[in-house]
């Protein structure tokens, strides 16, 4: 999911919008904003789709007022999958017994399933199937004399991966998990301050970067300016580094390192792990593109674009028929053909989750007349799902937890199949040394099983086994 915050700016509720928008990656199922103004109260707009089709007319914006705000476009992890509810959009609000609290979170929390039925057997009353709704319960619940109070006691209840921002009458609070495994980011707005998930939302609004949240830490920002605590145990900080592969812009800086240049020295440890002899390195767009640069730039292969994206494929243009979404990837991506044909072919991905898009690309490339067909991939296999928010399939499901990487190779038909090493992804992000095992800076629990986080409400449910 993604977040942006407005505080302290005229019309805050434009800036989300824009903010969100740069967000889009982040999720695509829903987005919604709440505002609050001092006269009129808080105001919230909560749709299903694109921000570009929800948040772009004056009315919306409008309906919107104040000079704070806070805003959230949703990727369903947990919940109901795929078909997001309305009540399951974000950011949830909940009127407290001190006023107004507006919550808007990215991750996902491990033990939220646990906490959601003991709340229940004591009274409380869900209305949405996401696990956030647990902390708005807690918060309710809470003696504490103030929103801040009550949501560090409720923060220290759940487990797991949570980015955070809050909107009352007079705050707006920011907070990353303990290990801080997604991202959180602070800015100057004007005279007011910004918070997003990732620096590309600031640079679309002109909001200038500050720093990021820390791992464990809360700011609380009012007239007062920004304040700082450190609600909870401290702990050796746990970043996803598949936000660096994967689920970040290339455009943005994520502790201090380029996004874009991660992943092209993932290309660059690629080419040098898993040379080949062959005529063209080509991304498979738009995720493997930078890892095929630093392949091409490091193996001296020219970088061609052997693969086409279609920029207009909406999600909203699959539904109506079935036969249409049965020819899946076509409709996004299309093989170059004049380009392809009797070509030794190296193709670049950042991940294979199912191995649903490589076998079809696989296809479409030999169909073109490709001469062989290399993949390299930007991650290593994946074979655990993840707990922490993004969405990865059980794990019977997942390529790597079924197979060898042989296996994978004659699944998918190719040539030769490579995964970068985790050593060579860790060196990648900065890590000289690569992995060390006995502490490793990042979480990388989807490709090495070690779970920073215990998933406690999986295991309860047998998940894992
Ligand atoms: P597969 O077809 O192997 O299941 O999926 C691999 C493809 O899915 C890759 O091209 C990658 O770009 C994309 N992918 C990887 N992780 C995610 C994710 O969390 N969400 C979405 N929507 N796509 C992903
Ligand atoms: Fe990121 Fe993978 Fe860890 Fe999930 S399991 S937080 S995707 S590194
Ligand atoms: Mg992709």
């Amino acid at each position: 999911c993604g977040l942006f915050g407005a505080f302290n700016v005229a019309d805050a509720a434009s800036f989300v919008a824009l903010g969100l928008h740069a967000l889009q990656h982040r999720g695509q199922e829903a987005a919604g904003i709440v505002t609050y103004d001092p006269e009129i109260g808080f105001s919230s707009v909560r749709r299903l789709g694109y921000v570009r089709d929800n948040f772009t007319q004056r009315e919306t914006i409008e309906a919107l007022p104040g000079r704070s705000g806070i805003g959230h476009v949703r990727y369903s992890t947990s919940g109901a999958k795929g078909q997001t509810a309305i009540r399951d959009v974000q950011p949830l609000y909940a009127d407290l017994a001190m006023g107004g609290c507006a919550v808007a979170h990215n991750g996902n929390l491990t033990n939220a399933r646990a906490i959601k039925k003991e709340l229940i057997e004591r009274g409380s009353i869900f209305q949405s199937s996401s696990d956030t709704e647990v902390i708005i319960h807690l918060m309710a619940r809470s003696f504490q004399k103030n929103i801040p109070e009550r949501m560090k006691e409720a923060l220290r209840r759940v487990e797991g991966a949570f980015s955070i921002i809050a909107l009352t009458r007079s705050k707006m609070i920011g907070v990353r998990d303990p290990l801080g495994v997604r991202p959180l980011s602070l800015a100057r707005l004007g005279e007011g301050w910004a918070l997003a998930s990732e620096t590309c939302a600031f640079d679309i609004c002109g909001a200038e970067f500050v720093r990021e949240i820390e791992p464990g830490e809360m700011v609380i920002i009012s007239e007062k300016g920004v304040e700082s605590f450190r609600p909870f145990e401290p702990a050796r900080p746990r970043f996803c580094i598949f936000e660096h592969v994967y689920f970040s812009r290339p455009d943005s800086v994520i502790g201090g390192r380029s996004v874009y240049e991660s992943r092209r020295a993932i290309g660059v440890e690629l080419a040098r792990e898993a040379p080949v002899e062959a005529d063209l390195v080509c991304p498979i767009p738009d995720s493997g593109t930078p890892a095929a640069i630093g392949y091409s730039q490091e193996s001296g292969i020219p970088y061609a674009m052997g693969i086409i994206r279609n920029q207009y494929m909406g999600r909203t243009f699959i539904e109506p028929s079935e036969q249409i979404r049965n020819m899946g990837v076509r409709l996004k991506l299309n093989v170059n053909r004049a380009l392809i044909r009797g070509k030794r072919v190296v193709l670049v991905d950042d991940s294979v989750v199912r191995g649903t898009t490589s076998r079809k690309i696989r296809e479409m490339i030999v169909d073109a007349g490709a001469a062989e067909v290399h993949f390299r991939i930007a991650s290593p296999p994946t074979a655990w799902p993840c707990f922490y928010g993004v969405d990865t399939p059980e794990r019977d499901k997942l390529l790597a937890a079924r197979m060898t990487e042989e296996e994978m190779r004659a699944y998918l038909g190719v040539d030769s199949l490579r995964f970068i090493s985790l050593d060579g992804l860790y060196r990648a992000v900065g890590e000289e040394k690569g992995r060390d095992p006995s502490a490793p800076r990042y979480c990388d629990a989807c490709f090495s099983g070690e779970y920073p986080v215990p998933p406690s409400d999986a295991l309860a449910e047998g998940a894992l086994t």
